[in-house]
């Protein structure tokens, strides 16, 4: 039988949706599942996860644990992949997840897929599914022998939310010198918008090209509906617009009545932050963008030429 290890990440205080996703697939394709769960004091944690789908739960309880450090974490998990043995080794493709997967499918001499947003069995092997060219197309890859190691994107499946009665068993872990030391963690200072308090948001990706042009295009319709602004990652990183206006699974997971997606291609990085939205109109010049298989209304078009005649229609009919 297939032995899946789930590595699971704590935030907050409690077990990341995104875990419960790893579990989700686990839980699709079979295999004897085992999770690790790490932590400062992560009892109660290793005790849902066991009640929600973990299978035989390894928990790590260490003071070098309480706060993400990579060498005290890749311990926790190379334990676990001793005790477990697996064919098969999931993480979240979260900046923890990409930080130490790598050095684990070193360890293992395994390969390594990334990125994913779906995993099945097929013929002894494993099917990875990704997308690339900026989601422009999928890409299969397909194992051939094990372990192998993957990561899989935020909010690609819908997370467990079954019950399961596991166990949870305590694991050793000799964690040495570390080479980093955590300091704090530092949340950006708020700067006004909360979005998941919007009843309505117009959101500009990266094609919207500029703040001037966030200010004399996204800016308008936004007013005259009396909603927030939203963005695509791209527009954040690039200094355009706060990172509290960034929607998808390292911004805001928002669920407003409306949400208009204005040029932004539809990543699943970014859909996951939206797609519980009420209504979704997506704006794209492309007509084979993947905003549009999550939209309930799409138009094809120059965000440039729709957005403004929108926001003109919308004064007139407020007169
Ligand atoms: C770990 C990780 C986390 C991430 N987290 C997030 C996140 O939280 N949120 C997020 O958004 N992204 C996130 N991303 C990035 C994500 O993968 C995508 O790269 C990003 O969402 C793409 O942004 P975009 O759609 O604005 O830009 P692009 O992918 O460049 O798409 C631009 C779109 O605009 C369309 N377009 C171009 N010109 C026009 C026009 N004139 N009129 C209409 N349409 C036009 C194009 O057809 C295209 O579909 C994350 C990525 C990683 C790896």
């Amino acid at each position: 039988m297939t032995k899946i290890l789930i590595v699971s990440e704590i935030q907050n205080g409690a077990i990341r949706e995104a875990t419960y996703e790893l579990v989700a697939i686990a839980q699709s394709m079979g295999g004897e599942i085992s999770s690790l769960v790490v932590g400062g004091d992560a009892a109660s944690d290793a005790e849902q996860m066991s009640q929600k789908g973990g299978g035989t739960v390894y928990v790590a309880n260490d003071a070098a644990l309480a706060n993400y450090n990579q060498d005290a974490y890749y311990a926790a998990v190379n334990a676990a992949v001793d005790a477990v043995g697996p064919d098969l080794v999931l993480f979240s493709h979260t900046s923890a997840g990409w930080d130490v997967a790598p050095r684990i499918a070193a360890k293992l001499d395994a390969g390594i897929v990334t990125d994913c947003f779906g995993i099945a069995e097929e013929g002894g092997n494993f099917s990875f599914s990704r997308r690339i060219f900026n989601g422009k197309m999928e890409q299969k890859v397909v194992s051939s022998g094990g372990p192998v190691v993957a990561t899989v994107q935020a909010g690609a499946v819908d997370a467990f939310d079954g019950s399961s009665e596991g166990s949870v068993t305590e694991l050793s872990v000799t964690i040495g010198d570390t080479r980093t030391t955590f300091i704090e963690n530092k949340s950006p200072e708020a700067q006004g918008v909360d979005l998941t308090k919007s009843d309505v948001i117009i959101a500009g990706g990266r094609s919207v090209g500029s703040p001037e042009k966030f200010e004399e295009v996204i800016n308008p319709l936004a007013g005259i509906l009396g909603g927030a602004v939203g963005a695509s990652r791209p527009v954040v990183d690039a200094g355009w617009l706060p990172h509290e206006c960034q929607v998808g699974s390292t911004g805001q997971i928002v669920a407003p009545k409306l949400y208009i997606a204005a040029g932004i291609s539809g990543a699943i990085q970014h859909t996951a932050g939206m797609k519980g939205s009420n209504f979704i109109i997506a704006i794209n010049k492309d007509a084979d963008a993947p905003i549009f298989e999550v939209a309930d209304l799409g138009v094809v078009g120059d965000l440039f030429e729709v957005v403004p005649a929108l926001t003109k229609a919308l004064e007139a009919a407020k007169g």
